[in-house]
This record gives structure tokens, sequence and C-alpha cells, in this order.
């Protein structure tokens, strides 16, 4: 027979993504017994910053401070979860949060109320609240425009320099690009930031990466490359390096599988260990029961583990939207995957996107996903509570279209804040 594990706690998390970690943290915070089960995915893709409110509309442009585009939800999207979070839980939330990441090694920065702009790996500015300490000069490069070097690595085929060149280059003449090869690197055909990441981790790596980067400098300022600087210790390698080669060096953030995702994940779990959190990495919930008093979750089976039974008073559910299967569409619509919780969504799948695929009103079907009531706790088609004790924090929340508003992380870090907050289980 197969094993089965069975652990009593008082909150199940179902979700490892950005609302499923940082509601981790936040509950380890205020010693609230929890196990988290997730599936992988999520922080692969992000870009590593962390968005609270970028854009409201597109003729309007990128929001320059966040918090004013957030006070107009209420009237333009008053289903949107901001618009039951009080500000001040918001500002907390982002503090708890990044105080527990800087505690554990990873460090954030940004403008006190206001969003920051940076370089991306296509050339464009993406507007973002708080960007990780690597990312800091990407910000001011992009402000002041000075002279900087951007790097090339042969055989890197998810940057490309050059192209980020030629689409700053009216705004910006002052770029110059090199390439070289990555150090101990140069047998292979083809490179991935996460290995050139973990190279960088060692000092031998970083002298050689100096050394073929020293003859390349001229008199620029600024050198810009793709976010390769490390896993665990980016911050110590970033000011290595530059003390090494005399000039302010910035990370560029790169497509998925994104390293400064990988730091944040890497981050939370050192942050949860021998703290009152379980993780259950790549555990999957695949089925799910209640009563009034607890939840019945288990999950997939593991090679040499079995299967574990989480018993919980409370839970949340963080799963994600389309690409995580928190949501998954189907012949009769959208329907959640693991308690088939009503769904806010378009009548019919012809109502998902609107004719024009600019539409500056955006598309339905991104609306999609759980409406809640004023707790963040999921509601039946009675718009009651599907359950006392059930929440649920993330991209998976109706009334949102983060991808389009630029607040992915925000969403998340916040919601994630309030439900644990409504839940009232504070042991602290
Ligand atoms: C390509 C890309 C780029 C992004 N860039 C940015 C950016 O620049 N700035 C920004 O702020 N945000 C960005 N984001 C958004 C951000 O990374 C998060 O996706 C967002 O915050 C949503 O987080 P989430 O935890 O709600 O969902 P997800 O990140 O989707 O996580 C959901 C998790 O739940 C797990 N899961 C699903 N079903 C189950 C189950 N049955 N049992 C257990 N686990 C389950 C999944 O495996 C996954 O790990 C980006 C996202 C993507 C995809």
């Amino acid at each position: 027979m197969e094993n089965r594990a069975v652990i009593r706690t008082e909150l199940a998390i179902i979700g490892s993504g950005m609302a499923g970690m940082a509601a981790a943290l936040f509950a380890a915070n205020r010693k609230i017994p929890a196990v988290v089960a997730g599936g992988a995915g999520g922080f692969e893709y992000a870009s590593g910053l962390l968005d609270l409110w970028g854009l409201t509309r597109p003729d309007q442009g990128y929001c320059k401070n966040p918090w004013q585009g957030i006070g107009q939800i209420a009237k333009i999207w008053p289903s949107h979860p901001f618009s039951k979070i009080p500000e001040p839980n918001i500002t907390q939330a982002f503090e708890e949060l990044i105080a527990g990441l800087k505690n554990h090694g990873l460090d954030y920065t940004g403008l006190p109320r206001e969003n920051s702009r940076i370089i991306t790996a296509f050339g464009t500015a993406k507007p973002t609240y708080r960007l990780p300490v690597t990312m800091e000069h990407n910000a001011t490069a992009l402000k002041e425009k000075p002279a900087t070097l951007l790097l090339d690595f042969n055989g890197l085929r998810e940057f490309r320099a050059k192209f980020v060149q030629q689409v700053l280059a009216s705004a910006w003449p002052q770029i110059r690009v090199a390439a070289i090869d990555f150090p101990q690197m140069s047998q292979r055909s083809e490179l991935f930031t996460p290995l050139m990441a973990q190279a960088m981790e060692t000092e031998q790596v970083q002298d050689k990466f100096a050394a073929a980067v020293k003859p390349l400098l001229k008199d620029e300022l600024f050198l810009g490359l793709p976010a390769i600087l490390g896993i665990h210790r980016s911050q110590d390698i970033l000011n290595r390096l530059q003390k090494l080669l005399e000039v302010k060096i910035f990370e560029i953030p790169t497509s998925p599988v994104s390293v400064p995702g990988i730091r944040l994940k890497e981050t939370f779990k050192r942050a949860l260990t021998g703290t009152c959190v379980t993780l259950l990495p790549n555990q999957r919930i695949i089925s799910a029961a209640s009563n009034l008093r607890e939840f019945c979750l288990d999950t997939n089976s593991q090679p040499g583990i079995g299967t574990t039974r989480i018993q919980a008073k409370n839970c949340l559910l963080a799963t994600g939207r389309f690409l995580s299967n928190g949501l998954i569409s189907g012949p009769k619509g959208i329907q959640e995957s693991v308690f088939n919780l009503r769904v806010d969504q378009p009548e019919t799948r012809e109502h998902w996107h609107g004719e024009n695929y600019f539409d500056p009103k955006g598309h339905a079907v991104n609306l999609a996903g759980l409406p809640t009531d004023e707790n963040l706790r999921p509601t039946d088609k009675n718009n009651s509570p599907a359950h006392e004790n059930l929440y649920a924090a993330g991209s998976i929340l109706a009334g949102q279209d983060w991808m389009r508003n630029r607040s992915g992380t925000g969403l998340s870090i916040a919601t994630a804040f309030y439900a644990i907050k409504q839940m009232g289980l504070s042991q602290k």
C-alpha cells in the first residue's frame, strides 16, 4: 500500500507562486502554523520586479504614482480586489514583505512612493514599484542616459544587447555594445542565464568575468548586462564586480526562465526554514473536501514519499490563473480547479475577447476569476462565502487584469497580506 502522511495544521496554503509564498511569510511572521502545497511554476516566469500599479488606461501612459492609480480603482473597477483593501494595508504588505526578503539576503529598492522605470530586454521602459538592488542603476541609467556599455554573451539567445541598443539609440546615443565569452563556458553552443548565474557565485568566475570586461570599458560610467549576478548572493556579487571594474553595474530582466524569479523563490524558502510553516514543494492538491470544521486536502503521489493529507481549519487558495492551472477553460466555460468554486466569467466564449486586439478597454476574459466578499472569501451564487474559512489571493481573483495594469506582484502581495489579516489567527 502507498505511504500517506497526515499533517494537521491551522492553515493550508494551496499554491506556491508569489501569492502563496507571500502568504506563507506573513503567516510565519504571525506564528500561524501553516502548510504550503505548491506545484512548480510561477516564479520561473516572473521578472523579479515587484509591480504595484503601472497603468490605468493606455491612452494616459504609465503611472508615475501608483497610489494615484489605485485611488481611482473603486470608481473604474468597483469589484477590483484592491478596492477591498485599505491603502495602509497595501503599504504594510509591501513593507513587511520587503523586510522579510532583506533579512534573508535579497534587497529591494525604489523611490519613496513612486514607480521607477527600467530598461527591459526588449529595449522598452517598464514602470515598477520595487526593484532588486542589482537593477537600481538600470533605473538611474535610463533616467540620465550616461555613457554605458551593454554586454552580450556569445551563445546566449535570450538577451541581445545589440537589439536593446538599437531600440534605445535615438533617445540614448551613448550606448556601446560589446560581446564576450562567458568564463568557463566557451565550449557550450548555447548559454542559459540560470547556469551563468550559478557559475557567478564563485569568485574565480567573477575574477575571470572582470578580466574579460575590463579591457572593453572606455569612458563608460555604467555597465548593463542580463540578470546573471548569482542566485543566492547577488548583492555581494554586484558590489565585488563594481569594485573590480570601477563602474556602476546593472542587470536587465530577461525572459523566462528568469534568474531574479529564482532568487525570489530561493529567498522565500530560506525565510521559511525553521518557522512554523512547512513547505511541500512540487506537491499539487488533487482532491479537496471540507466540512464546517476543517478542510481535507490530498496531494499527488511523490516518488519515495507517497501522498500527503493536509487537515486544516483554514485554507488560502493561491493557485493562479490558466498558466498555473488554478483556472481551467473547457467546453462549459472557465472552472476553478481545486474546489470547483464559482467563477465570474463572460456569458459565452464568444464574449471572451473584443474585436480589436488593442481595445483600450481590455478583454473580458482577463477579468474572469473568483468573486469574493470584503474579506477575500470566495462567494457562491448567493454571494455568500463558499466556506466560512476559505480565502483566496493573487491572480485567481476576479475583477482585475494584472497584466494590463502592471500590478502582478503587488496584487499577490496585498491580497495575501489582507487574507491572512482577515483570518484573525495571529499568535503574536
Ligand atoms: C511571464 C510573466 C512575467 C511576469 N512579470 C512580472 C513583472 O514584471 N512584475 C510583476 O509584478 N509581476 C510579474 N508577473 C506576475 C507574477 O509573477 C505572478 O504571476 C503574479 O503575481 C501571480 O501570482 P500568483 O501566486 O497568484 O499565481 P502564480 O504565480 O501563477 O502561482 C500559482 C501557483 O499555484 C500552483 N498551483 C496551481 N494549482 C495547484 C494545486 N492544485 N495544488 C498546488 N499548487 C497549485 C502553481 O503550480 C503555481 O506555482 C509575471 C508573470 C508572468 C507569467
